[in-house]
């Protein structure tokens, strides 16, 4: 007994050796070793060689180790066993040895027999009766409880069954809610009137797709899970697990052809959390779908400055409209975006057209003086009006006074001595203007005539103001036409 205090600590050597010698323990504090499953004890039949767990997460079905799987038939104190009773230290000792499958009548569609035992058989910490706890596997509620078995159906789905519990003092009763790990009964060896080992059966049964409901292996799970329960491993909480789960914001939307592409992509980084053996450990991916984005109005390039001022009527409009652009989206693509507005410009007195020729000479009678005149466009109120200048010229006039009929010197006649006379002044006289009227005014020949036919003074004559030049003028053609004349 004392090789099994292993312990290096002489204290705790101590304190375990003690314990081990109070309670009966056996190698309680030796380090867990198992068979794999499927190695059953030589000669109890052919187990089932699996990896697989299905019972991951449970709670080990014992509530404090050690525990010992071994089988209640072959080993001492069993049918089979040999010599020895069932509190043998080879009873209570690793490794642990699978018995699911092991030799029986009951019919097993998974062992490689087609027959077998339905579970796994295990022993609590000591050869005690009526002393460990077994407790709940997962959340459930008991389902049924025989003369000594008690079904406990999990959240799983799967039906846990736990056999051979002292039915007399049961913490449980049929239909109630039980909690992972909560206390069910005490491991003893009811067998509905006989008595068997001290021991806890434990099986489980499972939907397995192609066969139905049948009990599945348990042994893989009780390893992970007595593993769990001495410290060995962490334990992992597969739903608590599950729900680190989570998935970033998204990211922008981007991957854009052009400015005013509306159709990206985007990205985030989703982690999850999964049970790797009993350990919660996480691993990234990045994720990405398309996405969408609102660029209608989006000002590429903003207004630019206002434009020169168009839609000008005439050279003297002073109202036209002026614009401006800018680069903005539109569906998806760019678009110029033009905004106009009334623009005014100052055209008051801007010459349209400057001053055209002198008129002709226009006086009356036979006066020598007269008045032409010429005329400009300048701008008006946004019209283009016609401006008048007059200006006294020198008008031809006939001074001989023995004129046959009396009357003046025909203009005609008198071409060659005019020097002043323009040469369209015999097809148009204009009456004398006054400087502002707006207009060629129609020849008026009669008016002319009458005008001229007046008796006149001579060619200083008319009482018209005169100033020096004409004067000097009138002389020298006076005295021209008189040499002329032979006088
Ligand atoms: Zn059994």
């Amino acid at each position: 007994m004392s090789a099994a205090c292993r312990w290096s600590a002489p204290a705790i050597v101590a304190l375990a050796c003690g314990l081990v010698a109070a309670g009966g323990l056996h190698a309680w504090a030796a380090p867990f070793t198992y068979k794999a499953a499927g190695d059953l004890k030589s000669g109890s039949g052919t187990g089932l060689k699996t990896s697989k767990n299905y019972l991951p997460g449970i709670r080990f079905p014992i509530e404090k180790a050690p525990a010992y799987l071994n089988s209640q038939v072959y080993m001492p104190g069993g049918m089979y066993g040999g010599g020895g009773g069932q509190c043998s230290s080879a009873n209570y000792n690793y490794p642990w040895r699978d018995n699911y499958c092991e030799k029986r009548s009951w019919k097993m569609p998974l062992c490689p027999s087609g027959k077998g035992h339905q579970g796994q058989d295990m022993r609590p910490a000591s050869c005690k009766d009526n002393t460990w706890w077994t407790v709940a596997a997962e959340a459930g509620t008991i389902t049924s409880i025989g003369s000594y078995s008690v079904y406990l159906k999990g959240k799983s789905g799967t039906t846990h069954r736990y056999l051979h519990m002292q039915m007399s003092a049961l913490a449980i009763k049929k239909g109630q809610k039980v909690s992972k790990g909560q206390k069910l009964g005490r491991v003893s060896n009811d067998f509905g009137g006989t008595s068997t080992t001290i021991h806890l059966h434990y099986d489980v049964q499972q939907y397995v797709s192609g066969v139905g409901t049948v009990f599945v292996s348990p042994y893989n799970g009780l390893v992970a899970a007595y593993k769990a329960l001495i410290g060995q491993v962490p334990t992992c909480n597969a739903s608590a697990c599950a729900a680190k789960s989570k998935c970033a914001a998204w990211g922008a939307c981007g991957g854009f052809s052009n400015a005013c592409d509306e159709t990206g992509t985007r990205k985030r980084t989703c982690t999850k959390w999964t049970c790797a053996g009993s350990k919660c450990s996480s691993s990234s991916k990045t994720e990405s779908q398309g996405c969408k984005v609102d660029t209608d109005g989006k000002v590429l390039q903003g207004w630019g400055p206002w434009q020169a001022c168009v839609g000008i009527a005439g050279p003297c409009d002073m109202n036209g409209q002026q614009g401006r652009q800018q680069v903005v989206c539109k569906a998806g693509k760019a678009a110029k975006q033009v905004d106009m507005r009334p623009c005014a410009r100052k055209t008051e007195g801007q010459v349209v057209q400057d001053w055209g020729p002198w008129g002709p000479c226009t006086a009356a009678g036979n006066n020598c003086q007269g008045v032409h005149e010429r005329t400009q466009k300048v701008c008006s109120a946004g019209e283009a009006v016609d401006k008048v200048q007059t200006e006294a010229c020198p008008a031809a006039c006939d001074t001989s006074a023995g004129s046959a009929d009396g009357h003046g010197a025909d203009v005609a006649d008198t071409d060659d001595v005019e020097p002043v006379a323009d040469s369209a002044a015999d097809a148009r006289r204009h009456p004398v203007a006054d400087g502002i009227s707006g207009g060629d005014v129609g020849a008026d020949p009669m008016a002319l005539q009458q005008v001229g036919a007046a008796p006149s003074a001579g060619c200083n004559g008319g009482g018209q103001p005169s100033s020096s030049w004409p004067l000097l003028l009138l002389t020298v053609l006076v005295m021209l036409a008189l040499r002329r004349a032979g006088v």
